[in-house]
């Protein structure tokens, strides 16, 4: 059989990292994998005037999104969107949510009909027409026309890089497809649990990046640990809540998962959009500052979903059934201050 061809879409923090891992899994593989990863980054001029692609295959590390790591000769970095996938088989898509729609339009009619794609993108639309909830897997899907599976879980890029333990949630309803992902990613420190639903996965890691950020507003305010804590608890109620309104059919099993609870855990304890809403409640800066001044080129997908989070409720008529959420938009927004977050607990519907 032929050698199965892997492409992986985006080169940030997680997608260099996901792509050393790949890496070295299939290093054992050869007889069943295309050893050249190919990898899409979309190009940039550093600020020495060198490009980013070049310095990646030259240097074999992306210096700019995941410095001091060292990336396998075999992963080569492409700036041509469509030539890195047009012969792989599986698709990894790992760019920041906002750029999904974009990129697959880019790749329309572009991919190989028998390919399958895994996303690892957190964070969603919300249809404009329907205001119905948009997921970046149904976006692949419906606009390449090949099944796509889903990845969450507590995994920061640089632990994952460094090869400490964790664990991610796969969402796949197609054995073939689930066992191929154990190929690529599953192993002594990094292991998978498979679950039969692509979308709650999905939904579950765009919401914990809103209420990491709501963590970011209690720590920065200083708030003690027994608020913290209700504010871990109060917001991962929101979130099961939520789910349960676009997601009828999933089972609470799902939310002890890594990519409910520990996801938010791990976030909450220092993700890029903890430590940004942390700052901004020290600071007062907004979030588009704090993104400019400390991620070089990161982004925070928590701002983005929580304005699609509150279009969402308010068509529905639901935002004071849910206060975190509302208020952690109103906050990224700058039209209310973190402490109104806080002061707002009190009134929970939880404690109606
Ligand atoms: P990142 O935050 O490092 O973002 C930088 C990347 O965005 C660069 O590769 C850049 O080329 C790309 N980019 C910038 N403008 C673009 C455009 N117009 N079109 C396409 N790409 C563009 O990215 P990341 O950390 O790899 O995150 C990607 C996704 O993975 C996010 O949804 C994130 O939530 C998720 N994720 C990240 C982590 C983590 O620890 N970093 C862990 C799990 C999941
Ligand atoms: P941040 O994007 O907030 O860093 O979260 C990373 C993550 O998703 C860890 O699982
Ligand atoms: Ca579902």
């Amino acid at each position: 059989a032929q050698r199965k061809k892997i492409a992986i879409v985006g080169s940030g923090n997680w997608g260099s990292t996901i792509a050393i891992h790949i890496a070295d899994k299939i290093a054992d593989l050869k007889d069943e994998y295309e050893q050249k990863i190919l990898m899409w980054c979309k190009e940039e001029t550093l600020d020495d005037g060198s490009k980013l692609t070049e310095v990646i295959n030259e240097q074999h590390e992306n210096i700019k999104y995941l410095p001091h790591e060292r990336i396998p000769d075999n992963v080569i970095a492409l700036p041509d969107l469509c030539e890195s996938v047009k012969d792989a088989d599986i698709l990894i898509f790992v760019i920041p949510h906002q750029f999904v729609k974009k990129t697959c339009e880019e790749l329309k009619n572009k991919v190989k009909p028998s390919a399958f794609a895994l996303t690892l993108i957190k964070g969603f639309y919300i249809d404009e027409e329907t205001n119905n909830i948009l997921l970046v897997s149904q976006v692949i899907k419906n606009t390449l026309n090949i099944p796509c599976l889903s990845m969450m879980g507590a995994n920061i890029a640089r632990e994952v890089a460094e090869k400490v333990f964790c664990e991610a949630t796969v969402g796949s309803r197609d054995d073939k497809h689930s066992e191929t992902v154990r190929q690529l990613i599953d192993g002594p420190f990094f292991r998978i649990r498979v679950y039969p639903d692509v979308e709650i996965i999905e939904i579950l890691g765009g919401l914990k990046n809103v209420i990491a950020m709501c963590a970011g507003f209690a720590d920065g305010l200083n708030a003690g640990f027994n608020t913290r804590a209700a504010v871990l608890r109060l917001g991962f109620r929101e979130m099961v809540n939520f789910c349960r309104l676009v997601e009828k059919e999933s089972t609470a099993e799902i939310y002890l998962e890594s990519c409910g609870i520990a996801d938010l855990i791990a976030s909450s304890l220092g993700g890029r959009n903890y430590n940004g809403a942390k700052k901004l409640a020290e600071t007062n800066k907004s979030l588009k500052e704090i993104e400019k001044e400390d991620l070089n080129g990161q982004s925070l997908q928590g701002p983005g979903t929580a304005k699609e989070v509150y279009r969402f409720l308010q068509g529905r008529n639901l935002l004071d059934q849910f206060p975190m959420f509302r208020d952690a938009y109103l906050i990224c927004e700058q039209k209310i201050k973190p402490h109104c977050l806080l002061e707002n607990l009190t009134n929970h519907p939880e404690f109606q």
